[in-house]
């Protein structure tokens, strides 16, 4: 067996606030830390390296509202909560506006299209229009014909044309994020334990390693259950795959979100499209956090290309990926207190739409580490799923 000399072993971090993660989240975090209580010692703990979970394979959009359609949010969380949230999420893309202004992250402030499948979803779109109007939301809906000239596609029902909302370059956002926060980031680093030691909060890592802090957040998302397996019920894991072509002539001016968010794409500047989805279809394979693309998925994003957007079908495809995910009960994410160990929190079950809170959800997960209040805890805390 190998042997680790005294001058080798891991040394104990002492810090304030240790973020266990290095995606979005847990670098959002550390950023609002850093603007909120610039004089703490934070760090960042990270398995592998920055961005290495969903964090960097997902595709970089910045949406608002939840992940369905805001009539689908209205009747699953109430008129209220849709309206805070929309509004919440409004606050995370200005916010990522700001950082991209400052730093090469790929943001364009492209708006998105929110594209119908099927006639029951052009109904809910054209709802979605009148709600969010009603709630001060002016946008756009385009019946079939109007929706497929509009986009230069094929085979839509409708089409919802939001103003706001954009796309990033995920990977870079979170690395800016981790620079500007000022915090350590100790990579390679992949905790095991969370556990309470003298009033404060005790992370063991793999060989050995420890970190001790006031504060702990774990921001692990879909790897939740593995470190702290009392909370699986807060997160399912579920993988997402995506692919990209080569450069391909102009042809998506805005993100398209269709098919209930089940089908994604956006045209990168440099002309590539990149496609994930087609989840649905393959829901008993698409579980589990592996990283791994499969031949059938992959088929049905060609068929959907080739059927709306024909002119793209035989672009050739240069990469293709998979992402794990962290499904939550409600679709909604997860803030809350790590069970038996005083001090460490938890944020997870961002359910294919981390983007969109990414940045208030840092400042939100970053004022309960300092036991700040925040209007918007409620409709994020665990209290929800543990008292339903
Ligand atoms: C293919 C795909 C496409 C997507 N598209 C979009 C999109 O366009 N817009 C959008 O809003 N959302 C999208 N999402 C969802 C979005 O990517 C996630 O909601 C978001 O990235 C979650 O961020 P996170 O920081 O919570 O988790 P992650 O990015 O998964 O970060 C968790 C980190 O924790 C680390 N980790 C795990 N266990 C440990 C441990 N024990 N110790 C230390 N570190 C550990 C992991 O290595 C990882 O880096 C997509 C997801 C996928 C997979």
């Amino acid at each position: 067996m190998a042997t680790v000399s005294l001058w080798q072993r891991t040394p104990r971090i002492e810090a304030d606030v240790a973020v266990v993660g290095g995606g979005v989240i847990g670098t959002a975090t550390a950023w609002a830390l850093g603007r909120l209580a610039p004089d703490l010692r934070v760090v960042i703990v990270e398995a592998e390296r920055l961005a290495f979970g969903a964090s960097g394979r997902n595709a970089g959009f910045l949406l608002l509202g939840t992940v369905s359609d805001y009539t689908s949010a209205v009747d699953a969380h109430g008129r209220d909560a849709a309206r805070r949230i929309w509004a919440f999420t409004r606050e995370a893309y200005e916010l990522s506006a700001e950082v991209g202004a400052r730093h090469d992250v790929g943001f364009q402030a492209t708006g998105s299209v929110i594209a119908a499948g099927t006639d029951a979803e052009a109904d809910r779109l054209r709802r979605s229009r009148a709600l969010l109007s009603e709630d001060g939301v002016e946008t756009r809906f385009l019946d079939g014909p109007a929706a497929n000239a509009h986009l230069g596609s094929a085979g839509y029902h409708g089409l919802l044309v939001v103003p706001t909302g954009g796309v990033i370059d995920p990977a870079r956002l979170v690395r800016a994020l981790a620079a500007e926060s000022g915090a350590e980031v100790v990579e390679g680093w992949r905790a095991t334990a969370v556990e309470s030691e003298g009033g404060r909060v005790r992370l063991a890592a793999d060989g050995g390693g420890e970190v001790v802090a006031d504060r702990v957040l774990v921001a692990t998302n879909a790897f939740l259950p593995q470190l702290l397996p009392t909370l699986a019920d807060v997160v399912r894991p579920v993988r997402a795959q995506m692919l990209a072509t080569a450069p391909a002539p102009p042809t998506l001016a805005a993100p398209v979100y269709s098919h209930d968010g089940y089908f994604y794409l956006r045209q990168r500047p440099d002309g590539r499209v990149l496609l994930g989805g087609a989840r649905h279809l393959h829901r008993d394979a698409e579980v589990g956090p592996d990283d791994a693309t499969t031949d059938a998925l992959q088929a049905d994003l060609a068929r959907y290309l080739a059927t709306h957007f024909p002119s793209l079908a035989d672009v050739p495809v240069e990469r293709r990926w998979s992402g794990p995910m962290g499904f939550s009960p409600d679709g909604l994410p997860v803030l809350g207190a790590v069970p038996g160990v005083p001090g460490a929190r938890f944020a997870a079950g961002f359910t294919g739409h981390g983007m969109a809170y990414a940045l208030r959800f840092g400042s939100l997960a970053a004022r309960t580490l300092l036991d700040e209040s925040d209007p918007a805890l409620d409709l994020f805390h665990h209290a929800r799923l543990v008292n339903a």
